[in-house]
């Protein structure tokens, strides 16, 4: 079955494209994958290094904003007097006007009751149910981020879209005997750590998707606000202070990198840093490279397929001519000339070599064919010779020599064919025995030779006395027989009366005239044979014989 995929350049053309499509798309696969490893992992190193930054950023400014709080707390101004007084106040203020990631400091009598802060801000409000005030009262505190309860309503928001929220920072006040007589507490603004963060990211991490996630000790979120209580973080394969590629559900994987927050304060808050990206913009130069890779790799299968096609065609033209050319030679055409014309030297050696066999084929049987005509003619003219040769010699082998009449053996056959030829047509046919008379005197007056020559006249005689249409023979010595076709009995008896009287009349040398008995007999009938027919003619010619010669007797007697 011959389809198109079967010739020379559709596969050659298909081989060499498909090898180097192959051959580019796993050396793309083998790039993409080391470049892959590398480059995630330089890019882990990168995002180690912001999450690194960020946790020691927020590490300072929590220790810092702690150790602030004590040193306010162990202020002399505290140690003894109101802590309502003016000069609480205005201390208060100075704080507030040079700290402004400071929402509200003020001090808290150990009762509960706000004594005095900045701006005067829930000055006489009860405390006592919230946690940084009991657990100042114990020592130096740093609440986790919450949103405001008094204070909502007493400030302007600090971020759009965004509820106002603290972190607490508290301390015990002591008097010169060591005895707590209330807290001193400041509520930092959430958005210092906001600020803190984005000091410590690079400028594009916009563009490179980067996200940065404060979580608490609980793993919740804290940061960015619209993550919060919205964004599920995946326990499984989270890795602890380090980066890893994190399935965080949905389609898209992150680059992602953690640390711990350590603070090195009284209350460990236990924060968490997470920085992630999505793999997509984390590998795009990969992607890049790949795309790159792919479209070479097309260009060139496309490349190998094109000189593929243009090499099998070199192959492939002079394949066909030469199909083309044994085509022409096949149907008769012997003239057609096989010519390559190919720059290959081994095609056009081949081209060659065929057309010389071609030639020398040709040539053969163009003598073969002379060969074989001269032959035929010469079977056929020796044919011919052996023909007549066979026609002489059958002539010969039917003729008797002496007179130049038929034999007795074409006799023989004669008979059996009248025999035939009689039964087939219900004819009748009859036979004369001619015999000449004393002829034994004749030999011994005249010799042999005298005797052959009357034979012969006798032969020549009885010859031209018969129709065309009967047939007459030497049967054997001075012995002839005729056979006439389609006679009956009387008709043979008159032929038979006829030479008689003729052989009677004729001058025969030396002896002057002859005479001779004849028997006549006919077949009769489809029973009688050629062999019963001669036995009465027989018969016959033995009673003429006997009746005194020179007569013609039948059989049956008449
Ligand atoms: P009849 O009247 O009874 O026939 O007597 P006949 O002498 O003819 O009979 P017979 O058969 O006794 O003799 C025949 C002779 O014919 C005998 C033989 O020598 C002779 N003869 C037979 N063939 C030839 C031949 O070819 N040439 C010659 N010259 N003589 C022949
Ligand atoms: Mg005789
Ligand atoms: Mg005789």
């Amino acid at each position: 079955m011959t389809s198109w995929f079967s010739t020379f350049r559709i596969r050659l053309t298909a081989l060499l494209g498909g090898l180097s499509l192959l051959l580019g798309l796993g050396l793309a696969a083998y790039v993409n994958h080391v470049a892959t490893m590398r480059l995630s992992e330089a890019r882990g190193e990168i995002l180690d290094g912001i999450t690194r930054a960020i946790a020691g950023a927020l590490a300072v400014d929590l220790r810092e904003r702690e150790r602030e709080v004590v040193l306010l707390s162990e202020s002399p101004l505290l140690m003894e007097g109101s802590l309502g007084r003016h000069e609480v106040r205005q201390t208060l203020n100075r704080i507030l006007q040079t700290h402004p990631y400071y929402a509200w400091v003020g001090v808290v009598s150990s009762d509960g009751i706000v004594q005095a802060s900045a701006n005067g801000l829930l000055e006489g409000a009860n405390v006592q149910q919230r946690s940084w005030f009991a657990n100042g009262l114990q020592g130096a505190f740093i609440g986790d981020v919450h949103e405001a309860v008094l204070l909502a309503k007493l400030l302007p928001p600090q971020a759009p879209n965004e509820p106002l929220r603290f972190v607490d920072f508290a301390s015990p006040i002591l008097d010169e005997a060591n005895q707590v007589r209330g807290v001193l507490a400041t509520h930092a603004h959430w958005t210092w750590v906001a600020d803190t963060i984005l000091s410590a990211l690079p400028r594009d991490s916009d563009v490179q998707g980067i996200e940065v996630l404060v979580l608490n000790a609980f793993g919740e979120v804290l940061y960015p606000y619209q993550a919060v209580g919205g964004l599920e973080i995946p326990l499984r394969g989270m890795p602890q202070d380090g980066h890893a590629l994190v399935d965080w559900g949905g389609s898209q994987r992150y680059l992602t990198s953690t640390r711990q927050v350590r603070t090195n304060t009284v209350t460990d808050l236990g924060w968490r840093i997470v920085v992630r990206q999505p793999v997509d913009s984390a590998l795009e130069p990969v992607y890049d490279l790949n795309r790159t890779l792919l479209l070479i790799s097309i260009l060139a299968a496309t490349l190998f397929m094109l000189v593929g096609h243009r090499v099998a065609k070199l192959f492939s033209t002079p394949v066909e001519r030469l199909h083309q050319a044994a085509q022409r030679i096949t149907a008769g055409d012997e003239s057609t000339h096989i010519h390559g014309e190919s720059s290959v030297k081994e095609f056009n050696e081949l081209f060659s070599s065929l057309q010389a066999m071609t030639s020398t084929l040709v040539e053969r049987r163009q003598t073969v064919e002379d060969i074989n005509t001269r032959l035929e003619q010469t079977v056929a003219e020796r044919t011919a010779q052996l023909r007549t040769a066979n026609e002489g010699l059958d002539r010969l082998a039917h003729t008797d020599p002496l007179t130049g009449l038929r034999n007795r053996r074409a006799a023989d056959g004669r008979l059996h064919e009248e025999y035939l030829r009689s039964r087939r047509s219900h004819s009748q046919f009859s036979v004369l025995m001619i015999d000449v008379d004393h002829f034994k005197q004749v030999n011994d007056r005249y010799g042999h030779e005298g005797g052959d020559q009357v034979l012969q006249q006798v032969a020549t005689c009885l010859a031209h006395s018969m129709r065309e249409t009967d047939f007459v023979a030497r049967f054997g010595g001075e012995e002839f027989i005729a056979i006439l076709p389609d006679t009956d009995l009387s008709g043979a008896v008159q032929v038979g009366e006829k030479l008689r009287r003729i052989l009677n009349e004729v001058e025969i040398a030396p002896v002057g005239h002859v005479t001779a008995s004849i028997g006549v007999a006919s077949s009769v009938g489809t029973e009688s044979s050629e062999e019963m027919v001669i036995r009465h003619a027989d018969q016959a010619l033995y009673r003429a014989k006997r009746a005194g010669r020179n007569r013609v007797e039948s059989w049956p007697q008449s």
